[in-house]
């Protein structure tokens, strides 16, 4: 089955009737960009920048993250990188920042993401310098997580701009117009605030893991209640189809990067609510192409809409095996 799939490597990324939908892939460290490339991916589009922060007992400086960041963005040759801005807390720990951070009563609903950055605003300086500076070698997009509010991105953008002035005035290059500055819709406030967010994001990106989360109010680390994780539970689809609705009336580009987004069972519920890009962990590249290829938009767009009726997961999970084991 395997080399089935590696025959696929090369083949267009499309539908029956030629709909295009661009695969991407997920990063969490610089040697997987050879898979990346290698299993065709048209871009990453989620670059988790923590890597750079986590196992090391000291905050890497812009240069540093500079050097690792052109790095990625070189061997990726033009094609798309959407570098995520830290996205430190939760489960996800630095040491250096450790003091800083505390543990709060809660760390999933604490101090993380674009909260972080912005109480930090030394750091997502250093860290937006370093991809501003990577932007020279190829093509990239700026992504925020755990955005909640139009003002987070309003100050992020005035940090943005305030760190590309002060690059040029030190004599670098900076385009004119700064790559694309995006959020990641991972939080239900910030799906259903996605018409004002459109005003001040040039695309989204939805996070299903963490947007599945925090609708449902499960973890699915916790073997307690992780058999309840569900992201066909009605109301995260509707989310997921609300956000695209809005991104097409808005005209902002939207690509779903969390782990829904790898799973084949699924492609016909994106294809079916209009998302043409999805981001995933390498591996899935192939086995989600081999289902697009499969794939009638029409049909799909008809059966997404017989699902988006249902209130009963397990009978929504019934149907989508209909529709799946059809195509
Ligand atoms: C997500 O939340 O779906 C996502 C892609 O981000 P992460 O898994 O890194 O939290
Ligand atoms: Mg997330």
């Amino acid at each position: 089955a395997r080399t089935k799939l590696l025959g696929l490597r090369s083949l267009p990324s499309e539908t029956k009737d030629k709909v295009q939908v661009d695969l991407h892939a997920n990063i969490e460290l610089p040697v997987e960009v050879t898979t990346v490339l290698q299993n065709g991916a048209s871009g990453i589009g989620l670059l988790r920048s923590e890597f750079m922060f986590m196992n090391k007992n000291y905050l890497p400086d812009e240069e540093e993250q500079y050097q690792e960041l052109a790095g990625i963005v070189s061997q990726m040759n033009d094609l798309p990188v959407t570098i995520r801005t830290l996205d430190i807390g939760g489960e996800k720990l630095a040491v250096a920042l450790q003091n800083e951070m505390g543990s709060g009563p809660n760390p999933a609903l604490g101090l993380r993401g674009v909260r972080l950055s912005l109480r930090r605003e030394d750091l997502l300086e250093a860290q937006l310098a370093a991809i501003l500076r990577a932007s020279l070698h190829g093509r990239v997009r700026v992504l925020v997580p755990m955005v909640v509010t139009v003002a987070e991105m309003v100050r992020v953008r005035q940090i943005y701009n305030r760190v590309a002035d002060r690059l040029r005035a030190n004599g670098h290059k900076i385009p004119k117009t700064l790559p694309p500055l995006g959020a990641m819709i991972e939080i239900p406030a910030a799906a259903l605030s996605i018409d004002a967010l459109a005003r001040e994001c040039e695309f989204f990106a939805i996070g299903t893991n963490d947007l599945t989360q925090y609708t449902l109010a499960i973890d699915r680390s916790d073997d307690q209640v992780a058999h309840s994780y569900d992201p066909l539970h009605p109301a995260i689809l509707r989310l997921i189809h609300e956000v695209s609705k809005a991104s097409l009336r808005n005209n902002v580009p939207l690509s779903v990067c969390g782990e829904m987004a790898g799973d084949p069972r699924y492609t016909p519920l994106f294809l079916g609510m209009g998302l043409r890009n999805l981001s995933m962990s390498p591996g899935s590249l192939l086995p989600v192409k081999q289902r697009v290829r499969r794939l009638d938009s029409r049909t799909s767009e008809y059966q997404t809409q017989q699902i988006l009726d249902q209130w009963d997961p397990a009978r929504i999970a019934v149907m989508l095996d209909d529709f799946n084991d059809l195509a």
